[in-house]
């Protein structure tokens, strides 16, 4: 595989501030397993359901219920750690986590808190061509999500949705390695781009599949560095978590929101208190949720209902051995193959169905022209109007036969945009199609000869005056190109032009 080497982005710089400060991030990820049951039920996941319909009775609490793990979500967890390149624990275990809310019945969450199936791993946060910033990923645990309470409903009553309740998450959390806000959606897109990649979760963030809570804190330059070296995080500021971000737009106004209110405060002689914050969109500004509640507060213990989960080695090894072929390589591997640029790789691999679509109209032919096709032609008008590449009313073949005419010599770049356009809208054999409505591009020398003569015999004034000055010529090229309704070859229209010109 290739390797391509990444520099590391500068840190982000707040500027207005009286001195220099960077900022340091930390996200927590919580990732929706894409599965069909719960991870301690048999309840289906199914989204926007009438509330309360898929509630077992182990997910609604009845007395004397116990929970049975999904192995399916087990080996989700697993695939994704491998992914992250992370060390897969074949010991790990589950922890209550104990709170009360009325969206959880139980009076705990089910958790893993001393022993998480996944350990140290990484991601390489992609930000310019060349330019990218590893992220170390400290952890990966499986956990239940909570149910829904519905306080819109009714001006006097809430409501609560048990539909969630026991659905399985993937808690990811990161080292605090990230130092911008668009490093930070960066994180949060490229670790998306891997989950759909591996099919663990589908990262639909309006849905709340996928939701990031974002640590943050500031320090003068060079603190970091020390933290670096030493790992003690007192190098480093007071942190705040923003909870519950779903969306990578709001992910960057809150964390610049934030750097300036910790900055604002530090300046005034103040400290930051470290505390759960909320972000208001509408005002674009964080405001306290809670104080930072701490591990302690609740009264973690081995979950007694539940043995501990031993993985053998041989099965981790078939997961890995059945992983897809991820986003970084993909990518080093459309350059190296296709000579196309970075960026062009990054699109194309953004999603796997596109490079899947990009790669079936590439195979046997030019892939630098197969991309710009895929990329200017196609992603732009499904762009335009909002469509993804498994809607595309134009598949892999029909592009693919549009640029084997081209290669064959029988329609131009301009006719084959119109056949682009053709198929778009009717679709159809483009073969069939440049033959029935006679797009075929023109290369006989005779014709185009006799086009020529035309058009110089009725523009004598304009002969003279492109016989002094051989820059001219490219009018009598435009002008025969439009005789022949762009169907002239166009190589063959320019040297006989120059030709009967005498230049
Ligand atoms: P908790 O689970 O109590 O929220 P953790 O120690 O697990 O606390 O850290 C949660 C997240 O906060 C991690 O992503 C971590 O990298 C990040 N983090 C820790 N310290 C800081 C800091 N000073 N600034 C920014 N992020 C931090
Ligand atoms: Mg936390």
């Amino acid at each position: 595989m290739l390797d391509l080497a990444y520099k590391a982005p500068e840190p982000k710089v707040i500027a207005g501030a009286k001195e220099d400060w960077e900022l340091v991030i930390g996200m927590e990820v919580h990732a929706q397993v894409a599965s069909n049951a719960k991870l301690f039920s048999g309840a289906s996941t199914t989204f926007g359901a009438e509330p309360n319909s898929y509630v077992a009775f182990v997910d609604a609490a009845m007395p004397g219920m116990l929970p049975v793990i999904n192995e399916f979500c087990v080996e989700q967890a697993v695939r994704t750690g491998l992914a992250l390149k992370a060390q897969i624990n074949l010991f790990s275990a589950f922890d209550r986590k104990n709170y009360f809310y009325p969206d959880l019945p139980q009076g705990y969450q089910i958790s893993q808190l001393y022993h998480p199936i996944v350990g140290e791993g990484e991601i390489l946060v992609d930000m310019a061509p060349g330019i990218g910033r590893r992220v170390r990923i400290e952890r990966i645990h499986l956990e239940q999500d909570a149910g829904k309470s519905i306080h819109d409903m009714d001006p006097n009553m809430s409501f609560v949705d048990l539909n969630r309740t026991g659905v399985a998450l993937m808690e990811i959390v990161s080292r605090p390695d990230i130092r911008g806000p668009e490093e930070a959606a960066a994180y949060v897109v490229k670790l998306r781009q891997i989950l759909r990649y591996l099919g663990t979760c589908d990262g639909n963030m309006q849905n709340g599949n996928l939701r990031a809570d974002v640590n943050v804190s500031v320090c003068r330059p060079g603190a970091y560095e020390k933290f670096i070296e030493t790992g003690d995080f007192g190098y480093l500021g007071t942190r705040c978590e923003i909870k519950n971000m779903n969306s990578m737009r709001f992910i960057q106004q809150a964390i610049e929101y934030e750097a300036r209110r910790q900055i604002a405060i530090i300046e005034d002689g103040g400290t930051v208190v470290q505390e759960t914050r909320l972000y208001d969109p509408d005002k674009g500004e964080t405001r306290s949720m809670r104080s930072k509640e701490e591990a302690h507060d609740y009264r973690y213990f081995p979950d007694p209902d539940l043995l501990p989960l031993e993985l053998e080695q041989a099965w981790v090894d078939d997961i890995a051995a059945s992983l897809p072929e991820l986003p970084d390589e993909k990518k080093a591997r459309f350059v190296l193959n296709y000579g196309m640029t970075e960026y062009d790789a990054g699109v194309l691999t953004a999603e796997a169905e596109n490079a899947a679509f990009f790669e079936e109209v590439a195979t046997g032919r030019d892939g630098k022209q197969a991309a710009n096709w895929v990329i200017n032609e196609l992603f732009g008008r499904l762009n335009k109007q909002g469509l993804t590449v498994a809607e595309s009313p134009v598949s892999a073949a029909q592009l693919g036969g549009v640029l084997d005419l081209m290669a064959k010599g029988d329609i131009s770049g301009k006719i084959a945009k119109d056949l682009f356009e053709i198929l778009w809208s009717e679709g159809g054999d483009p073969a069939e199609i440049v033959e029935a409505r006679g797009m075929k591009q023109v290369t006989d020398t005779g014709a185009i000869e006799a086009a020529v003569d035309e058009i110089i015999a009725a523009n004598p004034a304009q002969v003279e005056k492109a016989k002094a000055n051989p820059k001219l010529a490219g009018w009598f090229v435009g002008q025969v190109l439009k005789a022949t309704g762009g169907k002239a070859n166009p190589a063959l229209v320019n040297e006989l032009v120059a030709k009967k010109l005498g230049n």
